[in-house]
């Protein structure tokens, strides 16, 4: 038997054919996002359809039908999402009666990456996990006992717009003070050009070719390594709220393992160097174990592998 999973996105809705955790092929379309729901279900419908006849595969011997997006899943399956111009969207009921034989699920992208990491990498054989991704904002994903944690009312985990401290610049959900405006790919861009305005001297603006729109997460981590003094102090900033974000987690769950991924993972040597020592010190209660701290494995096959887990 086999199953799929649908990665939807702001750019692509990526399908992929899986069996046994690995994906045997992979299909994509560019996405339509000014189509509505009635577009988005017609391109997945199409999708599925194309990908099983390219494989030879029977409707038949699909199992599950699994979809991550990019928005807020309730647990009725509604789905909003303002990128897509989705209102709680009833995707999966809609897609279910197309593929009456295969159970068709939809989460949100940022829990089904945790659940692809948990299901089949960096944390398959624990049995509590929490995956963050530090992209342009930062995402999150709670799985215990296989399971993904979305709360009562499918709103929870959402990881990055906790509130960590007061910011210099408000959060795109309108409050100040969330996660992701400390610790994104966005976040550190930011902060390094904030410094930067302010005629600060680095390294960074020169690989940026003297423009400060220019600046990535990764010219911040490259400078860092050969000791300019601005990105050791964007850097150190970014660790600072990286570890309470994570003696937040761990204050809440105490899970055995969190799991990092997205674009600021790539530099895991310098994030990871004594952060779960940083971690501790933000803990009430100091002594004994804290979670593994470790870098997830997959990239961009996250999406289709998790969702085809759900
Ligand atoms: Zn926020």
């Amino acid at each position: 038997m086999y199953t799929i999973g649908i990665d939807v996105g702001g750019m692509s809705i990526k399908a992929g054919v899986v069996k046994g955790g690995k994906i045997i092929n992979k299909l994509s379309k560019e996405t339509n996002r000014n189509g509505g729901m009635e577009v988005l279900v017609q391109d997945i419908k199409v999708l599925v359809e194309d990908i099983l006849v390219q494989n030879n595969i029977n409707i038949e011997e699909v199992n599950n039908i699994g979809i991550g997006i990019p928005g807020v899943v309730t647990n009725d399956g509604g789905v909003t999402c303002v990128n897509l111009g989705l209102k709680n969207a009833l995707i999966a009921p809609m897609l279910q009666d197309s593929f009456k034989g295969s159970k068709v699920s939809i989460g949100n992208d940022a829990n089904v990456a945790a659940l692809a990491e948990f299901s089949y990498g960096s944390m398959k054989g624990y049995d509590s996990g929490v995956m963050i991704t530090l992209g342009t904002g930062i995402g999150g994903g709670i799985v215990v006992n296989g399971k993904l944690i979305t709360g009562a009312n499918g709103i929870g985990a959402e990881i990055g717009h906790m509130m960590i401290s007061s910011n210099y610049f408000e959060c795109n959900c309108g409050n100040n003070g969330c996660f992701e405006t400390f610790c994104s790919a966005t976040a550190i861009i930011k902060y390094a050009q904030k410094l930067v305005e302010e005629g600060r001297k680095t390294t960074i603006i020169e690989m940026a070719e003297n423009d400060i729109n220019n600046i990535t997460a990764k010219m911040v981590f490259d400078s860092y390594k050969e000791n300019d003094e601005v990105a050791i102090e964007v850097v150190d900033r970014f660790k600072k709220y990286l570890a309470m974000g994570l003696a937040n987690i761990i204050n809440f769950i105490d899970p055995q393992v969190i799991s990092i991924g997205g674009g600021v993972s790539n530099a895991s040597d310098i994030m990871l160097e004594g952060l779960s020592e940083k971690v501790k010190q933000y803990l009430p209660f100091k002594e004994g174990n804290i979670a593994d701290i470790v870098i997830a494995q997959f990239k961009n096959d996250a999406g289709i592998l998790g969702a085809s887990a759900l």
